[in-house]
């Protein structure tokens, strides 16, 4: 007789992409589990970027990272799934051809895994630099909780990706004055984005440094200096947000005997990893071929691949994936 303890998916991690994960395998009729080890659903979005405007998401022009995530929370409790918070998976093991995830709450058992992890724990990436990082946790950021605590400052940020390039466009209308600081010339960031920068009179040192920060208690000015010819100019500053990434946190995944690349656990075309009941999806997921998108509508789309194809195994004979419109 089957363990009516026994979920049909567990799915690890309660970012987007898991939320959108548990949402998509309840309305599939999958007894689905859902496990985060934060104490709030909804990842970086809710972490590192809660009131960022999203824009490259089909059908929803703009929405910020806290708007998205409480909607996917919503849709995700219409269909009955069960979600557990501060819960840490640390192993996985077998069982009976199962899976038994160990946390540091107890064991779940289930089918079949996916796994929605993310980047693990959110480490940033550091200039390595101690003339700035004394400032940390006074005046020197490394992620936004609240714009408002910018209103009216003059803020440096510093990195050339789309996360440098999004918020110095989010701070235009917010801050006095908004600096972008970048080792190279060229920005890797969307061009609607780096146009909004240029036109919204942000000041944009490239190729440049962040050489120190001057200031007694508080940050008063950043030195920058230029690349090329090592010349230094000063700033005046009172905020210093680093937007150089983050690091991907494998230690706790690579315990689990699954196939790992250098940036995350290697999938096939349907999500599955090298362990048969094991699936992933997001930022963690790693094509062995093509490249590598940390996007949420490249998460979505693996998270509803990987349900489906678990669906159609645990269940051959039903259809491969349904329309809600037919579901209803
Ligand atoms: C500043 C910034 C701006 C961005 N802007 C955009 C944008 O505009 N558009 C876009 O498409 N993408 C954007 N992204 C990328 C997007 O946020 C990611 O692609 C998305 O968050 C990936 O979702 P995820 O669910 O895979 O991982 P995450 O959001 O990282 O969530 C993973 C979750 O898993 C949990 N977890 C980790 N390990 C365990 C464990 N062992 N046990 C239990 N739980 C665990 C974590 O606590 C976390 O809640 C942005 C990213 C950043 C940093």
């Amino acid at each position: 007789m089957e363990n009516q303890s026994t979920y049909d998916i567990i799915i690890i991690g309660g970012g987007p992409i898991g939320l959108w994960a548990s949402y998509y395998s309840g309305f599939r009729g999958m007894r689905t589990l859902l496990v985060e080890a934060s104490d709030s659903l909804g990842g970086q979005a809710i972490y590192l970027y809660p009131e960022k405007k999203i824009t490259d998401l089909p059908g929803i022009p703009e929405i910020t990272g806290n708007e998205l995530v409480n909607n996917l929370v919503i849709q995700m409790k219409s269909v009955n799934v069960e979600s557990v918070l501060q819960t840490k998976v640390v192993s996985i093991l077998d069982n009976n051809g199962n899976k038994v995830i160990i946390t540091d709450k107890g064991r779940f058992e289930g089918k079949y895994i996916l796994l929605t992890p993310g980047i693990g724990n959110f480490v940033p990436n550091k200039l390595g630099n101690s003339q700035v990082e004394r400032f940390e946790n006074n005046g020197l950021y490394y992620y936004v909780k609240n714009k408002e605590d910018f209103r009216n400052k003059n803020v440096l940020i510093v990195g050339g990706g789309d996360s440098a390039v999004d918020w110095a466009a989010e701070m235009i209308n917010i801050a006095k004055d908004v600096y972008l600081v970048h080792r190279r010339d060229e920005f890797r960031a969307a061009e609607a984005n780096i146009q909004k920068v240029i036109q919204g009179g942000v000041k944009i040192y490239t190729p440049y440094t962040l050489d120190s920060l001057i200031g007694n208690g508080k940050i008063e000015k950043a030195v920058l200096k230029k690349i090329t010819d090592f010349s230094q100019i000063a700033v005046n500053v009172d905020s210093v947000i680093m937007m150089l990434g983050y690091k991907l946190d494998l230690s706790t995944i690579k315990g689990w005997n699954i196939n790992l690349s250098q940036d995350g656990i290697l999938i096939d075309p349907n999500c599955r990893t090298s362990d048969p009941k094991i699936f992933a999806a997001g930022d963690i997921a790693s094509l062995k071929e093509g490249i590598k998108q940390k996007l949420l509508v490249i998460g979505f789309a693996q998270a509803t691949t990987a349900v489906n194809y678990i669906s159609k195994e645990l269940r051959p004979y039903n259809p491969t994936f349904v329309h809600s419109t037919t579901k209803r």
